[in-house]
């Protein structure tokens, strides 16, 4: 039998890729993925029409979320794996948050033009398409237009990365607040590539909570990386998940498929969330 592999973290143009749910399925198809979970910033109106699209084409999409975790000094993300997105409670909760990203574009602009940048709000929320889940990347990709940076990795480093000079953070949930929201939406929370946080030790806090896996493997991650996070999920008793978070053409180069795992995972998370279904305050046994 030819072995089956999921891409578990993909982006759509309802956060900040540039491909629509069509574009998202098409790739994952040619790639020959027989799964994709969206994994959209703090919106989970990607889904449907990603499933309409993977129902005609035969790719499966798992539904997810990535929400970002407040804390002061670290920029912290965490996937959802088949959360229950239809919930009303849920959307309304996202609608704030992304309320919260519309306000923040307008902080950042003026921070921007303080410093000389040439970059206006309008552009930018031309470039994001769905005005709701708006964010960096589209900052960055409107000032690329405007000619103020040379490349996109200036916008962050420069300008807007985290911590740097015309940063905005924008209302996001405690690390409890995060867990206990994907838990009661039936999600299976999982750090996201953890190496970018540049801190292990603020794991932990999520584990006290249900964390149930690591991202181990992300373009982000190089190898030893991955490595290090392996034998620290197999240690702290946590899935081991992988994606390659494409964003289509956003990141430069399409990178869907380039971090895949076999599809038993894909499995695993399906029962995890069956689990968590049954007792959403359940933490898992740990050695
Ligand atoms: P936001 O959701 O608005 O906070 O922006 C998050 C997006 O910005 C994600 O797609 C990240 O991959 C991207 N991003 C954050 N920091 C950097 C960085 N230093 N270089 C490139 N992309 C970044
Ligand atoms: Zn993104
Ligand atoms: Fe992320
Ligand atoms: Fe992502």
């Amino acid at each position: 039998m030819i072995p089956k592999y999921a891409d578990l973290h993909v982006h759509t143009f309802y956060s900040d890729s540039t491909f629509s749910p069509e574009e998202v399925v098409f790739c994952a198809k040619d790639k020959g993925l027989a799964a994709i979970a969206i994994c959209d910033h703090d919106t989970v109106d990607g889904i449907d029409p990603c499933m309409v699209a993977g129902l005609e084409k035969g790719v499966e999409i798992i539904p997810g979320i990535e929400m970002s975790v407040e804390k002061m000094d670290a920029e912290i993300h965490v996937l959802g794996y088949f959360i229950d997105w239809k919930q009303d409670w849920l959307r309304k909760k996202l609608k704030s948050i992304q309320d919260s990203r519309v306000e923040r574009i307008f902080i950042m602009m003026g921070k921007l033009n303080a410093m000389g940048v040439k970059v206006d709000a309008e552009e930018v929320f031309r470039i994001a398409v769905n005005k709701g889940s708006v964010g960096r990347l589209h900052v960055a990709k409107a000032m690329l237009s405007s000619g103020a940076i040379k490349n996109l990795r200036e916008a962050f480093n420069k300008y807007i990365g985290f911590a740097k000079p015309c940063y905005v953070p924008y209302t996001k949930l405690s690390p409890k607040e995060t867990m206990e929201l994907i838990l009661k939406a039936g999600g299976v929370p999982v750090i996201a590539h953890p190496d970018l946080i540049g801190n292990d030790s603020y794991i932990g806090e999520f584990i006290d909570h249900g964390l149930r896996g690591l991202e181990v493997y992300h373009t982000d991650h190089k190898p030893h990386i991955s490595k290090r996070y392996e034998t620290m999920a197999k240690e702290l008793g946590l899935m081991m998940t992988g994606g390659s978070d494409c964003h289509g053409m956003g990141k430069g180069r399409i990178l869907m498929g380039t971090v895949r795992v076999p599809y038993e995972l894909v499995e695993k998370l399906k029962e995890e969330s069956r689990k968590i279904r049954d007792d959403p305050s359940a933490r898992p046994i740990r050695k």
